[in-house]
């Protein structure tokens, strides 16, 4: 894929997946609205029900009450009270306002109807609104007999046009009938609760009532129920559920002045689903609009689509960074590539030019050791016949004119021959020194018993001259090449007995011991005059000598010469020395793979 696609790729899964996101998130709105609507309409039909089933409960209880009135006549006041007193711990009837009777009166029966009310003790009873009518229809009775239910009788319910066609429908119907909005007689005032009442009627007793000619003349009275409606709702419900809130209105017309009841609801927040249900209760319609608000919906499916929402978008941003760093990470690989390559070309041509450089340093360094060598080795050759003519004309003088020209020429004479024998011996050690270096003969198996041995056959007169004890342990055979090998150990015990204290004989001792690795560790101890520690690597360089004017001869070549002799064999070598006790001489040679070691033990 080019580089141009893959840059779009991480867009394109985000772009899939917050839509994936989006369609998950919508479908659980859905959901979660589908699961309102319905606890919405549970909610109202349930309401619906509540209120219809006491609504009948109240027309049972009325039907009670005209059957009773039927048996024992309008005119049993008491038996209402024991009635109404028996009904008063039901919760089925909480709500009632009073349960009364409305007497039938004729324009004719007027002033009977007032004397015998008079006579029942309601002396000031008087028909309210009053003025001449052709029928009366006065509450003679409420009970319970308590608070405002005590308040004036005989308001005409007749005069109210709205109570009277409740009242008319139940007298011709012969059933309970429910009234419009109207404000109870006893609840005075303009912000009077609305209410409704139920009328029943009531016959005379014994009379017939079959049709409606007959239940009009055979009407005695009205048993009624009167009910403040926000009493009816309160005993109904305890507390809505939250959000939801319902007016009802009388009537099918929504009206404000047809509200029957309004329950209290959230004014701020928007209505999310409003819907009415008809209801008819005693012969009477009323509209029961429910609404539910915002406040309902913060439910559980709300919490799941946002959840859904917030989890999607998050699981969108990390898959497309995810493509993102697949999509760009080889390209990313490969940068990083290219620059360790670039930064790594660079060091290794850095590495390179150092190494040109210290090659170059090298090849003139060893050039000019070269040349050092060779002229060295050329001074020290062509020196030595012209010395050895000194030496021989020196001592010709010597043996001829000794003698013959006077004391002072004698010691000139002697001066020369003793000086130019040290020239000589310097001059021979400064031509082994640098055939050493000069000469790149190839290591081979040596024998370093055979190689003492030849030492100190070339010694022998000056150890058998000092007494010397020597004692050798088993020696091995080693890389080296073995004239080289002699000269190291005829440079060191031929120390060891220039050196010797003059207190005690002298003693040497020759050892090895293989060290952990492929090197034959050897010592050389005597019990010589010793060497300070401050000179302990000083004496291994070329000409150093520690007591130049003491009896010892030499020219300072000798330990420089053992140094290079152990390099060339690729060892080390280093002393161990305490002032006036002796030294010890170490050096480490290559092992042959196979060491065969021999033993030999001289003592002279
Ligand atoms: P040379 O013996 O010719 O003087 P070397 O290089 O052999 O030169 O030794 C350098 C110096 O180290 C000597 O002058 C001497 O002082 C000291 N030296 C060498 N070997 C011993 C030894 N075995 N005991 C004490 N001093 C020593």
């Amino acid at each position: 894929m080019t580089s141009p696609r893959l840059k779009l790729l991480p867009w394109l899964v985000l772009l899939a997946s917050l839509g994936v996101t989006w369609l998950a998130w919508d479908h659980e709105r859905d959901t979660a609205q589908e699961q309102l609507r319905r606890q919405f309409d549970f909610a109202l039909r349930d309401m619906a029900g509540r209120i219809e089933q006491r609504v009948m409960t109240y027309e049972q209880m009325l039907r009670g009450v005209q059957g009773m009135f039927s048996i024992v006549g309008i005119s049993e006041r008491d038996m209402l009270a024991s009635y109404v007193d028996a009904l008063q711990p039901d919760a089925n009837f909480s709500g009632i306002q009073a349960i009364g009777i409305v007497e039938s009166v004729a324009a004719d029966r007027l002033d009977e109807h007032l004397g015998a009310m008079r006579r029942l003790g309601f002396v000031d009873y008087e028909i309210q609104p009053d003025g001449r009518r052709e029928a009366y229809a006065p509450i003679v009775q409420r009970e319970p007999n308590i608070g405002v239910n005590r308040s004036r009788l005989g308001f005409d319910t007749w005069s109210d046009p709205v109570r009277r066609e409740a009242m008319e429908k139940a007298r011709d119907s012969g059933m309970p009938v429910i009234s419009g909005k109207v404000q109870l007689s006893v609840d005075s005032g303009a912000g009077a609760p609305p209410g409704f009442i139920m009328y029943m009627p009531v016959f005379g007793k014994g009379l017939p009532r079959q049709n409606v000619a007959q239940r009009r003349a055979s009407l005695a009275g009205w048993v009624f129920v009167s009910f403040r409606v926000k009493d009816v709702m309160a005993s109904l419900y305890g507390e809505l559920p939250q959000g939801l809130a319902f007016t009802i209105y009388d009537g099918v017309t929504l009206a404000d002045r047809d509200v029957l009841y309004k329950s209290p609801e959230d004014a701020g927040a928007a209505t999310v689903f409003a819907s009415n249900e008809y209801l008819v209760v005693g012969g009477h319609t009323w509209t029961l609009a429910a609404k539910m608000r915002q406040a309902f919906e913060g439910g559980p499916g709300r919490d799941t689509a946002t959840v859904v929402a917030v989890a999607g978008i998050g699981l969108s941003l990390l898959l497309s960074s995810l493509v993102w760093l697949m999509a760009t990470g080889r390209e990313r690989a490969l940068q990083l590539a290219q620059t360790m390559t670039r930064d790594l070309r660079a060091a290794k041509e850095a590495a390179e030019d150092a190494q040109r450089s210290l090659a170059a340093q090298a090849h003139n360094l060893a050039q000019s050791n070269a040349d050092l060598e060779q002229f060295a080795y050329v001074a020290s050759h062509d020196l030595r016949t012209p010395l050895r003519n000194i030496v021989s004309y020196a001592q010709l003088l010597e043996r001829r004119y000794k003698g013959h020209l006077g004391a002072d020429a004698n010691d000139f004479i002697d001066f020369i021959v003793e000086n130019s024998k040290k020239m000589t011996l310097l001059i021979s050690d400064l031509l082994e020194y640098s055939r050493v270096s000069r000469q790149a003969a190839p290591l081979e198996p040596v024998s370093v018993a055979r190689a003492l041995h030849l030492a100190m056959g070339n010694l022998r007169p000056d150890l058998e001259g000092c007494g010397a004890e020597i004692r050798i342990g088993a020696l091995p055979e080693v890389l080296a090449v073995e004239t080289y090998l002699v000269s190291l150990f005829q440079n060191l015990i031929g120390n060891a007995v220039k050196y010797r204290s003059r207190e005690r004989p002298l003693q040497i001792a020759i050892a090895a011991e293989r060290t952990g690795s492929d090197l034959w560790r050897f010592s050389l101890a005597d019990n010589g005059i010793g060497i300070e520690p401050a000179y302990h690597d000083k004496i291994f360089e070329i000409f150093q000598r520690l007591d130049p004017s003491g009896d010892a001869e030499g020219t300072g070549i000798g330990l420089t010469l053992c140094r290079r002799i152990v390099h060339r064999f690729g060892g080390t070598i280093w002393l161990e020395s305490e002032m006036g006790r002796g030294s010890t001489f170490f050096f480490t040679l290559r092992a042959v793979s196979t060491p065969r070691a021999s033993f030999s033990s001289t003592t002279t």
